[in-house]
């Protein structure tokens, strides 16, 4: 296999080194590397190097949903994003509640190439709520699942939550919940508040992620098992998470980029763009989530990437389906909330969106040091041009993003999938 030499980039924004890639791995770190003849050079000073990005929250859509999104738009958009691995989400139809189906959605991953993709199981049969799935049969499976959520849905029954606690327990694995007590949102359009009562919108108030949040961490701790909490987005459940942490346990959890930047004050014009579920929240929700993953009680970014079909967002509000896409943004509205106001730096973002994320999935082969001898799943990032964001222009089939218009920092110089460039100056590059 031919080298590739990225030349002058600074490794989680420090001091500016080459790294040598050859034979899938990174051969060499240091100062002014001799390369062999035939290697290629990727000049990139003043850029960033990090380890290939990792989302632990993707909707790919496929099987069932192919009019929004497959695996192929999906993985393409997440190259382009800088990712090198997606977990993708098991709300398909068919549900990925058997092995057969998510050994068919790693097969798929496999085929398209752009990224790895790492399928989640459902918690319950058809996402139903009411018996679980086959938890065992697909971490055996060849998909080796160790994350497993009915999002979309929360897993309400107290004791079906605690059984999948036990479950996962076996084979080290984690449930990643979707927090919303579906009796105070039934029908809920958007954050409950001052914004809703002026809109005459139906409220999805705080306290009923909050309240779930609870209960699954005393439940994780009862159990002794994990816990992962799925796009926290209101500065209760960030204190709730805080108390659990400092008492010993096992919770991790994740923020979208959006709920780090936008407010329910978009929800004025009432363009269903910004109808998501959780629901955008308050300016004072934003800056607890940002001070949570500031200080570590968030531990990891997750895109909640949602794309829909136009028919399914160019409606009146309260028909229109929730969700955005996100996995082209992420990384620019990471460095616009959080990078460039100094709240986190390059270290903390290969930490929140690649090792972390990696380490509660337990997959050893993505979000790697950046060191002599690892797997080269990289990105070269230059974070000083700024763009606009035009959704028909991106590789997502759908063009649900809220960002729309917006100036964002960042380009992707270079994402490589195992030494093999998977994006080049924001192009995608086909395997050959
Ligand atoms: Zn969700």
């Amino acid at each position: 296999m031919s080298a590739l030499i990225i030349r002058g980039a600074r490794p989680y924004g420090e001091d500016a080194a080459d790294v040598l890639v050859a034979d899938g791995v990174i051969a060499a770190i240091g100062a002014d590397l001799e390369a062999p003849e035939d290697a290629e050079v990727i000049e990139a000073d003043g850029c960033i190097l990090l380890p290939g990005l990792v989302d632990l929250h993707t909707h790919l859509r496929e099987p069932g949903g192919e009019e929004a999104e497959t695996i192929e738009t999906g993985t393409r958009a997440a190259a382009l994003g800088g990712f090198t691995a997606v977990y993708a989400m098991a709300n398909t139809d068919p549900v990925a509640d058997t092995a057969g189906v998510v050994e068919q959605v790693l097969a798929r991953g496999e085929e398209a190439g752009w990224c790895d993709v790492r399928p989640i199981g459902a918690v319950t049969v058809g996402l139903g709520g009411q018996s679980l799935a086959p938890l065992d049969a697909m971490a055996a499976s060849r998909a080796r699942v160790r994350v497993f959520s009915d999002d979309g849905k929360c897993v309400h029954d107290p004791v079906l939550m605690r059984r999948a606690l036990e479950y996962v327990k076996t084979f080290d694995g984690v449930i990643a919940q979707h927090a919303q007590d579906p009796n105070l949102t039934e029908g809920s359009q958007m954050h409950e508040g001052v914004v809703s009562a002026q809109l005459g919108l139906a409220g999805w108030p705080a306290v009923a992620e909050e309240s779930i949040i609870a209960r699954d961490v005393l439940l994780a701790e009862h159990v002794g098992s994990r816990l992962h909490v799925c796009h926290l987005s209101t500065a209760g459940s960030v204190e709730i998470v805080r108390w659990a942490k400092q008492r010993g346990v096992d919770v991790t959890a994740e923020v979208t980029p959006h709920h780090l930047l936008l407010t329910d004050e978009r929800a004025r014009g009432y363009d269903a763009t910004f109808k998501v579920n959780p629901p955008l929240r308050t300016e004072a929700d934003v800056e607890a989530v940002r001070a949570g993953l500031a200080d570590g009680t968030i531990d990891i970014v997750a895109t909640d990437h949602a794309p829909h079909p136009r028919d399914a967002k160019d409606r009146e509000w309260d028909v229109a389906a929730f969700g955005m896409t996100g996995l082209e943004t992420a990384l620019p509205v990471l460095q616009a909330t959080m990078v460039n106001t100094g709240r986190l730096s390059w270290r903390d973002v290969a930490r929140v969106l690649s090792e972390t994320p990696s380490a509660i999935a337990r997959d050893e082969q993505q979000g790697r040091p950046l060191a002599v001898g690892e797997p080269a799943n990289l990105l070269v990032w230059d974070p000083r041009p700024t763009s606009v964001v035009v959704p028909e222009q991106q590789a997502t089939r759908s063009t649900n993003s809220p960002y729309r218009g917006q100036e964002l920092p960042g380009r992707n110089v270079l994402t490589l999938l195992r030494g093999r460039p998977t994006v080049r100056d924001r192009e995608p590059v086909a395997r050959a």
